[in-house]
């Protein structure tokens, strides 16, 4: 059988330096590798997004041009848009008869992320809404409609990933095995954390670095990142394990660089202003590629497009094959 990549990513923002060590750059090597599907999740941003139509617009074209700078493939990964597939929306209406709201409620990445909104849901979730509550069940349908079998996704989103095998097994043994169960494609990714030494890089946490930052932003960023703070002076001997400015350079930088910071930081031969100094040019001299290619895009917009029609065209066939199987298997196929 045929092993389908799946994975989606919310078009909420431009992509950052968590998001390509976490798991973009893991694509690179996986569209080699597999049959490979990308969904641009613009329904999954509108659940905590609905007020900001105009975000989501611009993100959907925003994050295709990041992935294709960076190096993925449009004729070996078919980009999708989830909106120009009805019959992901037709299938969470199937599947949300499946999930209890218990269970969803449950659900650990749901919790956090309620968690983290307390703006838009209130302090205890009490203005949740029914789509952001059921969106694990939007994203079960977005695999199994098009028999994804590899999931590359990070810890934090394990629990979304069982969810979707629940919803399968129920399925399957109400309606017979029609359902691939998906797996978790295991990677070497990292997560990264930000530049105020934060365990996550976000863009709501204002600590990011992004693939499209101009050389004066990043400047700016790096010359404002979290230090040991037990060096005040250039001589002082200092940790580099609790410094965020050594994180970034063992990220960008090379071997023997990075060696070389390590060991003038903790004797005390190294100066803070310096080695961040150093670490702007390592970061400009990682995106610069990435950056070029970037304006390719941004010059070509009507590239852009057309590499989304002709992803979202194949994500179509293969969306309404499965439908018809799994309409039949759950006797709704009237009449042609
Ligand atoms: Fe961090 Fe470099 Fe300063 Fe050491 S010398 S604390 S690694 S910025």
């Amino acid at each position: 059988m045929e092993k389908i990549i799946l994975t989606g990513l919310r078009p909420t923002g431009n992509l950052h330096l968590g998001h390509y060590f976490g798991a973009c750059q893991n694509y690179i090597k996986l569209q080699e590798e597999h049959d490979f599907y990308l969904e641009i999740a613009d329904v999954q941003a509108l659940t905590d997004n609905f007020n900001n139509p105009e975000k989501v617009y611009k993100n959907v074209f925003e994050i295709t041009k990041d992935l294709l700078s960076i190096g993925l493939d449009p004729n070996k990964v078919n980009f999708f848009i989830q909106s120009k597939i009805p019959e992901i929306a037709e299938l969470t209406v199937f599947f949300s008869n499946l999930v209890t709201v218990a269970r969803l409620e449950r659900n650990p990445t749901v919790k956090n992320e309620i968690n983290q909104k307390k703006e838009l849901f209130g302090t205890n979730g009490e203005s949740i809404t029914y789509g952001f509550l059921g969106y694990p069940v939007s994203q079960a349908a977005d695999i199994t409609v098009f028999g994804g079998s590899l999931i590359p996704v990070g810890e934090d989103q394990l629990p979304l990933l069982e969810q979707c095998r629940e919803i399968v097994r129920k399925f399957n043994s109400i309606y017979g095995e029609i359902l691939i169960e998906p797996q978790q494609v295991l990677s070497n990714t990292t997560r990264v954390k930000g530049l105020d030494g934060n365990e996550k890089m976000g863009k709501s946490l204002g600590n990011a670095i992004y693939l499209i930052d101009a050389e004066e932003t990043i400047t700016k960023k790096i010359m404002g990142a979290v230090t040991d703070p037990q060096k005040i002076k250039k001589d002082d001997i200092a940790n580099p394990n609790v410094c965020m400015v050594y994180y970034y350079h063992n990220l960008v930088n090379n071997k023997e660089d990075i060696k070389k910071v390590c060991s003038e930081c903790k004797s005390g031969e190294r100066g803070c202003v310096q080695c961040k100094k150093e670490l702007i040019k390592a970061m400009n001299d990682f995106l610069k590629p990435i950056q070029e290619k970037r304006k390719y895009y941004d010059s070509h917009p009507e590239i852009v497009t057309d590499i989304l029609i002709k992803g979202t065209k194949e994500a179509q066939k293969k969306a309404t094959a499965k439908m018809e199987e799994i309409k039949k298997a759950m006797k709704i196929d009237y009449f042609e």
